[in-house]
Order: structure tokens, then C-alpha cells, then sequence
């Protein structure tokens, strides 16, 4: 008799999972207490356009989110629009640009000629990135990315626009608070790495059908079942779920979740209180809604302009990635003033600010939506302890972005998650 295995969450951890089960033959059951799948990456209806819940990007050193898009049917060069990384602040005289050649000297090349900063920053962040390979991304002891910064030399511009934003960008917690060796891992696997792991992949398409859709067809395709809107409130032991029996449970919701899930089982009480000391990050995003034909001279610009009090990180044009013309997603990433301001000064505040990034004047928004994430991901500060897929309870497995120690609260994070649970499962890790 095949084996029957549940899965709790239908977010890219859980489906990742589900697909990695599936394709070994094995029937599982999703639980997804939301009415839709994709949890923290999904999509959400805007004045009649398919937007997200926040905007997400992807870089080419997502390997395994690749290979599970690949696998279940969604072909990322049609979902997904892959562009040379460039981090362009028009408001500023910043811009890098990395050009389509070999690796590491397309990063070489792009550290030379970028402008808005001195020769001396380039020179310290090459030799920043030399230093971080020839100890293999290994850190002797776990700090802050700000103080790995500054032990570095890391100043100026390039600090401002590109070392702090990536940090953000990936690891969505400030500098001063996030972890260091995390920031290694990501930058080993991105600028350390092949050069088509550093090229930004935007999705075309609204979330779910990155990857949701086509991993919900082939678990359903393989004999799997999709439970909506159920919530799993308790596990009982032996493993069983609302009176039903299964050979191995995946918890794979957020931690904040997982907690409920865990604390009451003498075996897992342990995980339970080391979530119960995780803190959060929110991530904001203000659609703006222009007039068709408002149109950025590129699919993703910076908003900084070297002003201490902005609050936009980066605007996305929806134009250009999909078809929702003249909306604009603007990002505020990590805790800050913004998350105190109402929404209809938020939207003031982005427009502004956005007319200031492109020095032109926009007609005024017809409409605006603010999405706020209260907790967007897990706040990824240095040693933070993250449990393993296997518990001491057997058959009882989790995954989810934080359990994935190399990474930060990522979709490749919740992957690779998803997929490792399923290779435990298999006897296959
Ligand atoms: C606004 C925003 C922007 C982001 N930007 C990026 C980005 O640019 N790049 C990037 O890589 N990552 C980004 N992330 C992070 C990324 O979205 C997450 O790391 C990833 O989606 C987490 O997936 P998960 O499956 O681990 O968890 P979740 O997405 O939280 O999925 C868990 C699922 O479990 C369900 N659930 C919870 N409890 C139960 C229960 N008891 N029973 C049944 N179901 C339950 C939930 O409804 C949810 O659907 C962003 C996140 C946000 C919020």
C-alpha cells in the first residue's frame, strides 16, 4: 500500500513539497485554511487587474525553484522576465549595471562602471567579495551585516546602494539587525556564483501562476487531494488529522503557526518555544494606479534619492510585468515610520516621492491600494535558531522559508524547504 501523507499549508513550502511527493508517486493531502493557495506569495485582485499580495522578486540562483516550476508545469520563461541585474536610481547619480558576460568578471565590469560612486568604494567592494570567497562565505562568528559592513570598509554610495538594499531586499531586516553569515549565503549563491544567478527573474504573471497553479494541477494530476479553507487546528497521536489517519504529517505554515501545532506534543514542545522567541518583519506595498500610458523607463527603479526621510524602496511598473498598465507597486520593506501612517497619506507620500524619483510631473493616481504584511517574513537576525525538518516525533516533519538555515525568509528558502521535507519522507536525504 502507497503511502498517504498530509501537508499542512499551501504556501510555496507545502506545494513544493506536494510536488515532490507527488512525482515520486506518493498520494498526499493538502490542508490549506486560506480560500486560495500561495500564502505569503499569492495573488490578490486589484481594481480589476491581478496583482500580489506584495511585490516579489526572484534571481537566477533559485535553482530549485526552477527546477520545481519546470517540474509542475509552469515554464518560467514564459512567467518569469529575466533581466541583467541593475540597481538604477534615476533620482541619484547611482546606477550598476552587471553586463551578460562570464562570471566574475561580469561583476568586475560592473563594479567598474558603475557610476555615482568614488574608485575607492569600488576597489573595497571588490575586495570585499574576494575576501568573503577565499574564506568560502564561512564567517567566523555570526554579527550584524552593518558590522560586517564596516569591518569591511564598505562606504559611500556603493554601502548605500547596493550593499544595504540587497540586504534588505533579501533578507528584509535592516543592516544593524540582520545576520551577517545569511547575507554571505545569499551573496555567495548570487554575486559569488555563475553569472545567470545574478540576473533578476521579475515575474510576468501574477503570483499563483508562477508557481501555485501548476504545482496544484500536478499534485491533484498524480492522485493528491486539495483541501481549501480547512484549517487544521490540532495533530493528534498517532498521526491523524480530524479523526483521519496518515503515514507522515508536514507542518508547513509560518512559523507563528506551527507554534499551535507543535507546543502541544511532548516531542516537539522544544520547537514550539524556540518559534515563540522569532520577531517579524512587515513588508508594505502601495499600488498607485496611473492613467494607461504612464510608463517607467524600466520595470524596476530605486526610489532612494539620498535623502534620509524616504520612505519608497523600489517601484515596480505592473505595465511591463503583466498587463496591468499605469500600475505602479511601490515597496517598503523591514519596520519603519511607514507602517504608522494611514493609507490614503501612504499613497500621498508614494506619489510624491515617485514624481521626485523620475523629476517629472504624474498625473494624479485614479486609485491607490495599500497592502500591508504585518508579518512578512521572520526577522533574520544573527544565530537565529532554526529547527530541522525531522522532529522527535516520528512522521511528524515541518517546512516552511524558516527552516531552511542557509537562507533568509525567501520562495527559495520555502522550496528548498518543501522539497527537503519530502526527501526525508522518501528516505531519500
Ligand atoms: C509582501 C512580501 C514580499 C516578499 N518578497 C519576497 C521576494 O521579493 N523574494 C522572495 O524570495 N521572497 C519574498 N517574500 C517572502 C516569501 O513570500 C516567503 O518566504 C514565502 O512565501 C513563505 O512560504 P511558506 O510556504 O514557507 O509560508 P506561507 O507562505 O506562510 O504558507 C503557509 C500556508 O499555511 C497556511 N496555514 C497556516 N496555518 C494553517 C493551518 N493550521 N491549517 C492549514 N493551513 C494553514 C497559510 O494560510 C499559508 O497559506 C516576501 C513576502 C511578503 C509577505
Amino acid at each position: 500500500m502507497t503511502r498517504h501523507v498530509a501537508i499542512v499549508g499551501g504556501g510555496w513550502a507545502g506545494l513544493a513539497c506536494g510536488v515532490e511527493l507527488a512525482a515520486a508517486g506518493v498520494r498526499t493531502c493538502l490542508f490549506e485554511a486560506a480560500r486560495q493557495l500561495g500564502g505569503r506569495a499569492r495573488r490578490v485582485d486589484v481594481h480589476g487587474h491581478a496583482l500580489d499580495n506584495g511585490q516579489h522578486i526572484l534571481i537566477g540562483a533559485y535553482r530549485e525553484t526552477l527546477r520545481l516550476m519546470n517540474q509542475a508545469g509552469a515554464d518560467p520563461a514564459r512567467v518569469l522576465r529575466r533581466l541583467p541585474l541593475e540597481l538604477n536610481y534615476p533620482g541619484s547619480a547611482f546606477c550598476l549595471r552587471l553586463p551578460r558576460i562570464p562570471a566574475p568578471l561580469n561583476l568586475v565590469i560592473g563594479l567598474m562602471t558603475a557610476k555615482g560612486c568614488t574608485a575607492g568604494e569600488k576597489i573595497a567592494a571588490a575586495k570585499f567579495m574576494r575576501s568573503l570567497q577565499t574564506r568560502k562565505y564561512r564567517l567566523a562568528e555570526d554579527i550584524s551585516v552593518a558590522e560586517l559592513l564596516d569591518q569591511q570598509h564598505q562606504t559611500g554610495s556603493l554601502r548605500r546602494f547596493m550593499w544595504e538594499p540587497l540586504c534588505l531586499a533579501a533578507l528584509n531586516t535592516p543592516p544593524e539587525k540582520a545576520s551577517a553569515q545569511v547575507f554571505a549565503n545569499v551573496l555567495r549563491d548570487s554575486l559569488g556564483g555563475e553569472r545567470s544567478d545574478t540576473d533578476l527573474l521579475l515575474p510576468n504573471a501574477d503570483l499563483n501562476a508562477v508557481f501555485p497553479d501548476a504545482a496544484a494541477r500536478f499534485i491533484s494530476g498524480h492522485g493528491g487531494t486539495i483541501r481549501l479553507s480547512e484549517r487544521v487546528e490540532h495533530i493528534e497521536q498517532p498521526l491523524h488529522i480530524a479523526g483521519e489517519a496518515f503515514d507522515d504529517i508536514v507542518i508547513a505554515t509560518a512559523p507563528q503557526h506551527a507554534i499551535v501545532l507543535l507546543q502541544d506534543h511532548p516531542q516537539t514542545a522544544a520547537i514550539a518555544r524556540m518559534l515563540g522567541d522569532y520577531r517579524y518583519e512587515p513588508i508594505g506595498t502601495v499600488y498607485l494606479g496611473y492613467p494607461a500610458g504612464v510608463r517607467l523607463p524600466l520595470p524596476m527603479l530605486g526610489m532612494d534619492v539620498g535623502s534620509p526621510d524616504r520612505l519608497g524602496q523600489w517601484v515596480f511598473d505592473r505595465g511591463q510585468l503583466g498587463d496591468a498598465e499605469g500600475v505602479m507597486g511601490c515597496v517598503l520593506s523591514a519596520a519603519g515610520t511607514w507602517n504608522e501612517r494611514d493609507s490614503d497619506a501612504l499613497a500621498a507620500t508614494l506619489h510624491a516621492e515617485l514624481q521626485e524619483t523620475l523629476e517629472r510631473p504624474l498625473p494624479q493616481p485614479l486609485w491607490h491600494q495599500v497592502i500591508r504584511e504585518r508579518r512578512a517574513t521572520f526577522s533574520c537576525r544573527p544565530g537565529l535558531p532554526r529547527p530541522k525538518s525531522r522532529t522527535l516525533l516520528r512522521g511528524l516533519w515541518l517546512a516552511g522559508d524558516y527552516v531552511c538555515a542557509d537562507y533568509p525568509a525567501t520562495l527559495e528558502g520555502a522550496i528548498r524547504s518543501g522539497v527537503a521535507a519530502a526527501r526525508a519522507i522518501l528516505g531519500r536525504n
